[in-house]
């Protein structure tokens, strides 16, 4: 099935069957939403069997509003689209807390003798519970 391109807004891709409307609903599109957007359900999925997708049209999705969205469906895409085209993709939201498996880069942690546990301030930061120093999530694989 074809939809129509968009010239500039969002395109939330990867969303789990079923999952559309409550994306819609995150998003802040209800029936006062005045430009068009297409929903696609059940479209055929190579990762997750089938998935549904959200076109936007008009509305550009903030780094903030797609966070709030990773919480509830962490295995969204979102692209940004922009004349036409993929301007952007945001990754794979993080996770709120992190722990067990990731290691506090602070050698002189306490949490290197227990089990470790991170909590995520922004899209980028992780505070450690123990020594509350910053890491980047990649820091503490
Ligand atoms: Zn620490």
């Amino acid at each position: 099935m074809q939809v129509d391109k968009i010239e500039m807004g969002t395109v939330v891709d990867h969303i789990r069957s079923g999952q559309a409307y409550r994306v819609m609903k995150i998003l802040g599109i209800g029936e006062d939403y005045n430009h068009r957007v297409a929903v696609v359900l059940n479209v055929p999925s190579k990762a997750m069997g089938t998935k549904d997708i959200v076109k936007i049209e008009g509305k550009i999705v903030s780094p903030e509003a797609a966070n709030a969205l990773g919480l509830i469906a962490p295995e969204v895409t979102i692209n940004i689209i922009k004349g036409g085209k993929v301007e952007r993709k945001y990754p794979i939201t993080m996770p709120k807390e992190l722990g067990g498996m990731e290691k506090c880069p602070n050698p002189n942690c306490m949490s290197n003798e227990e089990k470790t546990a991170f909590f995520k301030l922004d899209n980028k930061k992780y505070r450690c519970y123990y020594c509350e120093r910053l890491f980047r999530a990649d820091e503490l694989v």
